[in-house]
């Protein structure tokens, strides 16, 4: 099956990464909804969160955090990590993404 992440962590598809480390890629967002709108990808597939915690170390998985939080520190006055999960969570790739979002001030609640 064929997943449009995995074919931007191969390198098959051209992705702008915006930074990298062993087990994960950082993108920028095709369709950014913010000034910066990046997408942190685990490097092996998951479908989601879910799929992933259920895979993972914890120690993974809070590294892949540390990853999206260390980029988002970057960012003047703060930032928004989102993971949307499952189709009514608005997940509409199924390859697991951290969404670091900034750039302007968020509003409260998220539709
Ligand atoms: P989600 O709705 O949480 O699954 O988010 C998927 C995100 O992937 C959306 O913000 C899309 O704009 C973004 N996206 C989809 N295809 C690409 C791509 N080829 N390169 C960069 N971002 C993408």
């Amino acid at each position: 099956m064929s997943c449009i992440f995995c074919s931007i962590v191969s390198g098959e598809i051209a992705g702008s990464i915006v930074a990298e480390n062993e087990d994960a890629i950082a993108i920028a967002d095709l369709a950014p909804v913010a000034p910066t709108h990046i997408l942190v990808i685990p490097k092996v597939h998951y479908a989601n969160l879910d799929a992933y915690v259920r895979a993972s170390d914890p120690a993974a998985v809070a590294a892949l955090m540390a990853f999206a939080a260390r980029l988002g520190s970057e960012l003047e006055g703060g930032y928004r990590l989102v993971v949307n999960s499952g189709e009514r969570g608005g997940q509409s790739v199924a390859h697991l993404h951290l969404h670091v979002i900034g750039g302007r001030a968020m509003q409260w609640p998220p539709g």
